[in-house]
């Protein structure tokens, strides 16, 4: 046994929790940074030396307290299901991984759920719904992702329609940390000091616990729709997005041939034809159907949501699903994140769709911004060639006024959810001085000791 392992044996004192197994550090190392051809590449040979389970924030802070006496970088996990290499250690050392601390403390009568960081957020939204609550967003990989590695690694998602992202509307509440220090501190963020801390990347500290706001709980029905062109099926889109009389949670449109892909449910998509799936309040089905024929739409399904069993659960087709049934059907594939500008959305597609083709399929994700206004955000699904080929995919689209928080980097700055005011990195000089936390993801970080010697 290795000498950390036996340190951490030590500070846990149960054995059982430190984990060794090359295939099973090999599996914790790992999250879904292989969706990109690049990032597969750099990180495929990235592992941790060892995988600590803790039980208990008093469990956390000895752990720390150990790697940051033994210079050990600390690498935090929740379900690993990020997209950019986020949870891969890429300087060996320790993955904290978290699933044994999935509780939900509470959830308040005034709707705040109080909960451990890796509480499953599929287990939230149920119990949420049944004491008359549910997510106000949350991605597609909600069954398995958890709330800890959501905030510190997601977006949004499936209800940012009607709630915003992660980010928006004060969602997050608070936010418990222990900090990587000689003493580590539980500090607790609230109100606007909670950005400091979110989609950090686990760099400047680990999340123990999280007040995180939910909205009362809608009948939902899932309706999925199919247009004789993309055109068509945006437009519709479009007006059930911008119309606030209109209850939606999901409003996803799909060019073809992308819902070819979508195995399972392919009987509700037709040949040639664009889909839209979406989640709309049960009373305004009968509206939206008739709104749809009327458009030239074929309702393919129309049918009350029955939670996160429902059969077929649409949901699991969209966001950055639909990257992943694409891959499955051609690993040529490969995916961009964009935000169009919706005063010059269609000129922009018919930009990209001129100079790509069938090489950029359009895959629209309708989400309200920090000021509430609907954008048509965008995962669109590209064929990968060459790294150049992609990079001046993403230059294009910027050229043009297409937002893309590029997918394709394994650093907090490069992927479009950096703060501008820095304060994620102010926060990892405060609680992470020495730079162990997750060290190469913050890529402006730069240890005071470097800095003083580099003016020396
Ligand atoms: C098919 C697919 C679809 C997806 N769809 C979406 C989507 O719709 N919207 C979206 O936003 N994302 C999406 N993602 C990305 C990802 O699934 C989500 O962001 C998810 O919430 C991450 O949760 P996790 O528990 O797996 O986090 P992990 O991958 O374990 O961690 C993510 C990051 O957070 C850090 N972290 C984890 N826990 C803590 C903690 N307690 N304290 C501090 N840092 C921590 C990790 O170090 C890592 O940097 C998708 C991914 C896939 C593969």
């Amino acid at each position: 046994m290795s000498d950390l392992a036996a340190g951490l044996e030590r500070v846990l004192g149960d054995g059982s929790r430190v984990l060794t197994q090359p295939q099973v550090v090999d599996r914790l190392s790992r999250d879904f940074y292989w969706y990109s051809p690049i990032l597969k590449a750099m990180l495929d040979d990235k592992r941790a030396d060892v995988v600590v389970q803790p039980v208990s924030v008093g469990e956390i802070c000895a752990v720390l307290r150990y790697c940051h006496g033994n210079d050990v970088p600390v690498t935090v996990r929740g379900a690993g299901t990020g997209n950019y290499g986020q949870a891969v250690p890429l300087q060996g050392g320790v993955v904290l991984d978290l699933q044994r601390m999935d509780r939900i403390e509470a959830i308040d009568e005034d709707g705040v759920a109080v909960c451990e960081p890796c509480v499953r957020l599929g287990a939230l939204e149920t119990s949420a719904r049944e004491v008359g609550w549910e997510l106000r967003c949350y991605p597609s990989t909600v069954a398995k992702a958890s709330l800890g590695g959501f905030l510190g690694g997601g977006s949004g998602g499936i209800g940012s329609v009607k709630h915003g992202g992660l980010r928006d509307f004060a969602t997050v509440r608070a936010i418990e940390i222990v900090t990587m220090e000689d003493e580590p501190r539980v500090v607790k963020h609230e109100g606007p000091a909670v950005h400091e801390i979110l989609h950090a990347w686990g760099t400047n500290g680990v999340m123990t616990k999280i007040w995180f706001a939910l909205t009362p709980a809608v009948a939902w029905s899932q309706m999925a729709l199919a247009f004789k062109t993309f055109g068509e099926a945006f437009t519709f889109s479009e007006m059930i997005a911008v119309d606030a009389v209109w209850d939606k949670r999901l409003i996803t449109v799909f060019e073809w041939p992308l819902p070819s892909f979508f195995g399972p449910v392919k009987p509700l998509t037709r040949e040639g034809e664009a889909s839209i799936f979406l989640m709309i309040a049960e009373s305004q089905v009968d509206d939206l159907q008739m709104a749809a024929v009327k458009a030239g739409a074929t309702v393919t399904l129309a049918q009350p949501y029955a939670g996160l069993r429902s059969q077929p659960l649409l949901s699991d087709y969209t966001w950055n699903h639909t990257t992943l049934w694409a891959m499955k059907a051609d690993p040529e594939y490969t995916y961009l994140q964009c935000g169009f500008k919706p005063e010059h959305v269609r000129e922009q597609f018919a930009l990209l769709k001129d100079k790509y083709g069938a090489d950029f399929l359009l895959h629209i994700e309708w989400m309200k911004n920090g000021e509430g206004v609907m954008i048509p955000g965008a995962i669109p699904v590209v064929r990968y060639s060459t790294e150049a080929r992609l990079n001046e995919m993403i230059d294009y689209c910027r050229e043009i006024g297409v937002f893309v928080a590029n997918p394709h980097v394994n650093h907090v700055e490069g992927g479009g959810r950096y703060r501008e005011d820095n304060v994620q990195l102010l926060a990892k000089y405060k609680y992470d001085a020495k730079g162990l936390m997750n060290p190469g993801k913050m890529a402006s970080f730069v240890r005071k000791d470097a800095m003083e010697e580099q003016h020396a």
